[in-house]
């Protein structure tokens, strides 16, 4: 692990939500000069409709998939939690992991799935974005929360600006025009995910939904979140 700091971290669920949710916008951002890192949250073993593959193999296989697509985006580091695919919970461990990582890298801005999108949502995606929220705040901020990360340095850190993909309140439109190829690039990476979709129908499908997401901009493209700022 190189825990020098990172402007960004992405936490993401199973591998291939960051290039559906944000990858247009961490592309965007690497051509600026800032630093990425990824967080994992799940093994993806639960991911595929091919009833003949084994589980740890599907986990191989989506974590190659996943280091493709990240170095394809120029993201700085992967981390893999490994939790079980369809088995996050809301733990002390699991919010834990999550603080060591913020106060590890120090990002300025998060990057996770909405929790807070109602009725038909992935639980490991409600999970990983409500204890990424919790985990920013309070538990990374404050001193007292974790005296034994203190002792290994790991002092309190404040992110700036969250990201929630998957909005239904969404209230910031990142402009992905000149970087939705990459984003696509990435997303083709996932083959064990998108293989199936002919490539002319993905990229279609993919740039219909990032043309409603724009609507009302000034630019074709957009990755849509609801993005809160938390002042100093
Ligand atoms: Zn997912």
């Amino acid at each position: 692990m190189n825990s020098k700091p990172a402007q960004a971290m992405v936490v993401t669920p199973h591998p291939d939500d960051a290039e559906y949710g944000v990858a247009g916008t961490v592309a965007r951002w690497i051509s600026d000069g800032r630093e990425v890192v990824y967080v994992v949250c799940t093994n993806g073993d639960k991911g595929s409709s091919d009833a003949n593959i084994k589980p740890e193999e599907l986990v191989k296989i989506r974590e190659e998939e996943q280091m493709a697509a990240a170095r394809s985006l120029g993201v700085r580091e992967v981390i893999f939690l490994r939790h079980p695919d369809q088995g996050l919970e809301d733990t002390p461990e699991f919010r834990k992991e999550l603080v060591r990582l913020i106060r590890l890298y120090k990002p300025e801005t998060m990057v996770t799935a909405d929790p807070y999108r109602r009725y038909v949502w992935h639980r490991d995606h409600r999970i990983t974005g409500q204890v990424t929220l919790d985990a920013i705040f309070p538990y990374a901020r404050d001193h007292f929360s974790y005296p034994d990360l203190m002792k290994e340095g790991l002092h309190p850190h404040m992110v700036r600006e969250i990201l929630l993909w998957a909005s239904e309140d969404a209230n910031y439109r990142s402009d992905i025009t000149k970087t939705f190829h990459l984003k696509l690039a990435a997303l083709r990476c996932h083959q064990s995910q998108v293989g199936h979709i002919p490539p002319q129908e993905l990229e279609e499908r993919l740039k219909q939904r990032h043309r409603v997401m724009a609507e009302g901009e000034d630019f074709l493209l957009a990755e849509a979140f609801h993005r809160v700022e938390i002042s100093r």
